[in-house]
């Protein structure tokens, strides 16, 4: 018989900590009120799949996570993974931006050690909630060796997701994760089955290490839509080294913003153009001169994670513009 694995489950919060007063509250309830031993202790069979230390790092909804405690999570993630004796990791996370954090941890740690970030769409106290089963499957991935070097995973609703790709794409339903080229696998009766594989770099094959990381570069999302004031460019750059541009479609500009982002861009401010669609690929110099204008394109990926590389990319090549744009098509 194989030997059970240590896995070291992280908590810091979400609806998979949360409490409603009655079994109806599926959407309404207190979040991040559950400890992670509490959770865990819910689920007496998650001990028969591996040998599980559990900590606290943090007990909030995800909808305050903000640059450090992204440093915090991947700090302290690391230090986990660098003990011998720990197989994996998970983190439970809130939904609504672990996808960010997930991809933090995918482009920021040096290991090969499976790191699964879980969370559920209804709390442990809700009927039909799928916050035991989703860390269950959580659990079952980490322990498994053919999830060694993919990266950071995000299971649920009984798939495996690359931290890449995965976004919430439903404010209440248990199908609420997706990836625009579908799962990497499944979870069935506890047992992962994976049928693709990440193809982009990502963890030992890229050029950033959480441990290093001390601080990132302030950048924000604007959200396009035709009456957008251009003041708000200006507001923008004043503050920040990075602007991640929603445009519509494909990383459309109204008429009168393309004047004061060309302007904000040539006093030295990153502007990534970037779909408010949340999918498909924004192509370069198509609706707009991007080597004109010194515009960065986003590829393929969402706002809220294109946020996420463009700090890391600042931080290797603050003012290289080719460089963050290659960035985008490697990552
Ligand atoms: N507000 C919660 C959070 O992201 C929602 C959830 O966990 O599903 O922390």
């Amino acid at each position: 018989m194989r030997k059970k694995a240590n896995i070291v489950v992280i908590g810091t919060g979400g609806t998979i900590a949360g409490r409603g007063e009655t079994a109806s509250n599926t959407s309404a309830y207190a979040c991040s009120v559950l400890t992670i031993d509490r959770i865990l202790a819910a689920i007496p069979e998650v001990s028969s799949l591996a040998n599980l230390r559990a900590e606290q790092l943090m007990q909030t909804g995800s909808e305050n996570f903000n640059n450090e405690h992204l440093l915090k999570i991947g700090k302290r993630v690391s230090e986990v993974l660098k003990d011998n004796d720990v197989d994996g990791v998970i983190v439970t996370h809130g939904t609504d931006t672990i996808e960010e954090t997930a991809y933090f941890l995918h482009l920021t740690l040096k290991s090969v050690k499976p790191v699964v970030v879980v969370g559920s769409m209804r709390p442990p106290s809700a009927m039909s909630s799928d916050a035991s089963l989703n860390l269950y499957d959580a659990i079952a991935v980490a322990i498994a060796p053919a999830s060694r070097g993919k990266g950071t995973l995000v299971v649920a609703n009984n798939e495996i997701h690359t931290a890449r790709d995965v976004m919430k794409t439903n404010s209440f339903k248990l199908e609420a994760f997706r990836s625009p080229y579908g799962a990497l696998g499944y979870v069935a009766e506890g047992e992962p089955r994976y049928y693709r594989m990440p193809s982009r770099d990502h963890t030992v094959l890229t050029e950033w290490s959480i441990d290093r990381i001390e601080i990132l570069p302030k950048v924000d999302i604007v959200y396009a839509y035709g009456a957008l004031g251009e003041e708000v460019i200006g507001t923008v750059a004043s503050e920040a080294n990075g602007l991640i541009y929603a445009g519509t479609g494909n990383g459309n500009v109204a008429e009168h913003i393309v004047g004061p982002l060309v302007a904000a861009t040539r006093q030295g401010l990153h502007v990534v153009r970037a779909s408010r669609t949340g999918n498909g690929v924004v192509i370069r110099n198509g609706t707009q001169p991007d080597d004109d204008y010194g515009w960065i394109v986003v590829d393929d990926q969402a706002p809220q994670k294109a946020r996420i590389l463009l700090m890391l990319a600042m931080l290797s090549n603050p003012d290289k513009r080719c460089a963050l744009q290659a960035a985008f098509y490697r990552y």
